[in-house]
């Protein structure tokens, strides 16, 4: 009798376990991921946008655009505080998880809180890459990898000009 294709499968699998493969864990699986008909709390026309964001803000939220590295306010800034939205001031990350990525841009391994921002497929520009979207608004803030440092091996790359650094009171 023939084996079905579950069976061969199955036996498949229990060969690749044995050579020690095991299936590759989705490094972004505890991340939200933005849904086909995403609503946002934070709505504006791209005209108000306009209007309440200065340039480069307005280009990098709602156009993601990416400001050129080591040029923005806070990849190189080491005080305590929190970083919010600059398009409609969500709490995002703090400086509890910022590190020093040498790449230019302000690096966490993780959000301030569960889903304060969305991760969506981008394969813009002929890479498959993970952007990241503030769940408040949908802006864009910049994208997420999985080569960052403990605890959670993530490096979320943001944009300067897409946050909003709020000192930490002494
Ligand atoms: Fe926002």
């Amino acid at each position: 009798m023939l084996a079905t294709t579950k069976q061969l499968f199955a036996t498949l699998i229990i060969a690749l376990a044995a050579c020690g493969w095991a299936p590759r864990k989705d490094p972004y699986a505890g991340l939200v991921k933005e849904k086909p008909n995403q609503k946002f709390a934070c709505v504006h026309t791209d005209a108000e946008w306009k209007k309440l964001l200065p340039g480069l803000s307005y280009s990098v939220l709602r156009q993601a655009d990416t400001e050129e590295a080591f040029t923005g306010k806070y990849w190189d800034l080491h005080q305590k505080g929190q970083f919010v939205c600059a398009g409609c001031g969500q709490v995002l990350f703090s400086s509890d998880d910022k590190f020093d990525s040498g790449t230019g841009w302000p690096s966490f391994t993780r959000e301030i809180a569960h889903g304060r921002v969305l991760v969506r497929e981008d394969d813009s520009f002929g890479m498959q890459r993970e952007e990241v979207i503030c769940s408040k608004c949908g802006g864009h803030l910049g994208h997420v990898f999985d080569d960052g440092p403990a605890p959670t091996g993530l490096r979320f790359c943001m944009n300067s000009a897409a946050l909003k650094f709020i000192p930490k009171k002494q």
